[in-house]
C-alpha cells in the first residue's frame, strides 16, 4: 500500500503531563480527513535535514490520543538540561500554538490481543503513551502486571487500566543507564499462571535483556510476545534504526 503523504499539522497546545513528559496537541487543516481510531499508532515527525543531507530528519512518536480534528503526542524529555537532547525533544519543549510541523504516517498500533489469562507489560517513558492506549482498550476483566520505568517519582501518571492489572513504577533518573531495571522487576514478579501475553518497548539494551527473559527463558512465541526497541542510549534515531535492523536480523528465530 502506498505510504500516506505527510501532512502539515499545527500546534494547538503544549502542556506538562509530568516533570519529564510534555504533551503537544496537533491539529489544524492538515488533519482533515485523517483516518479515525489511530491512537496507539505512530507518526514520523519531520525536522529539517541535517547539514549535507537532503532528506528530512525523522523522529517516531506514538499517537497518545485522537479526538475530532486533534491528536496528542507525548514527548519523554531527555538531555534538555545538559544540551544533549535531539531535534524532537528540542522542538517539543519550545513548540507554541500556531507552529507547524510536517507529520508522516500514521503507522499501525500494536495493541494487546484479547483472550489471554495474564498480560505482562513493561516499558520506559517512551512507551508510556502506547502502553496507556493499550491498557485503556483492554477488557475490564483482564489481569496483568505493568512495569513502567520513569525518571522521577513525580512522573507517575494516572493510567486507565483494568482493576486486575497492577502498575509498578521503577524510578531511574538517567534513562538508559540501568538497562537491567525492567527485566529485574519482571523476574521479581514471578511467572504468572495460564496463557500469558507480554508486550515490552524500551531502550535497546533493556529490550534485549527482556527479550532474553521472555522469549529465550520463558519460551514465549511470536504470537505471545511483542517486543521493540524504541531508542538506544548514545545513538540518535538514524543510528538506532541501523542497529535495530541488524539486531532483528540476527535475533529472528529460524522458521
Ligand atoms: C514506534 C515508536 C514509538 C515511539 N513513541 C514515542 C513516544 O510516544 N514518546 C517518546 O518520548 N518517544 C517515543 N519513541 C522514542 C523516540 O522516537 C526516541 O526517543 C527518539 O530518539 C527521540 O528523538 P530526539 O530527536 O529527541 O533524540 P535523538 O536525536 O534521536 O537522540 C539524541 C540523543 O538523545 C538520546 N535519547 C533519545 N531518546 C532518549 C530517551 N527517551 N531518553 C534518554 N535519551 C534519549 C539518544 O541516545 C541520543 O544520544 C518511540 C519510538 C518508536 C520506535
Amino acid at each position: 500500500m502506498a505510504r500516506p503523504a505527510p501532512r502539515t499539522m499545527t500546534v494547538l497546545s503544549r502542556k506538562e503531563v509530568s516533570p519529564s513528559m510534555i504533551r503537544v496537541t496537533l491539529g489544524g487543516e492538515g488533519l482533515a480527513g485523517y483516518p479515525e481510531e489511530q491512537q496507539g499508532g505512530y507518526v514520523k515527525l519531520m525536522f529539517p535535514p541535517r547539514p549535507g543531507t537532503a532528506k528530512p530528519t525523522l523522529r517516531t512518536y506514538t499517537i497518545r490520543a485522537q479526538r475530532e480534528g486533534e491528536i496528542d503526542v507525548d514527548f519523554a524529555l531527555h538531555g534538555v538540561d545538559n544540551g544533549v537532547s535531539g531535534p524532537a525533544t528540542n522542538w517539543a519543549v519550545t513548540a507554541n500554538p500556531g507552529d507547524t510541523i510536517e507529520v508522516g504516517g500514521p503507522g499501525q498500533a500494536k495493541p494487546l490481543p484479547e483472550g489471554f489469562d495474564f498480560y505482562l507489560v513493561a516499558g520506559d517513558m517512551t512507551a508510556i503513551p502506547a502502553i496507556s492506549v493499550n491498557l485503556e482498550a483492554l477488557d475490564r476483566t483482564a489481569q496483568g502486571l505493568v512495569v513502567l520505568e520513569i525518571q522521577r517519582e513525580e512522573d507517575r501518571i494516572a493510567i486507565d487500566a483494568p482493576e486486575g492489572v497492577a502498575i509498578q513504577w521503577v524510578v531511574n533518573p538517567e534513562p538508559g543507564a540501568k538497562p537491567e531495571l525492567l527485566v529485574e522487576a519482571l523476574r521479581a514478579a514471578g511467572w504468572p499462571e495460564g496463557r500469558i501475553y507480554a508486550w515490552a518497548a524500551s531502550e535497546f539494551s533493556a529490550m534485549r535483556l527482556m527479550r532474553g527473559y521472555l522469549r529465550e527463558e520463558r519460551g514465549l512465541s511470536p504470537s505471545e510476545l511483542y517486543i521493540s526497541s524504541y531508542w538506544k542510549q548514545g545513538l540518535d534515531e538514524e543510528s538506532h534504526k541501523l542497529v535495530k535492523r541488524e539486531d532483528l536480523e540476527a535475533a529472528t528465530p529460524e522458521v
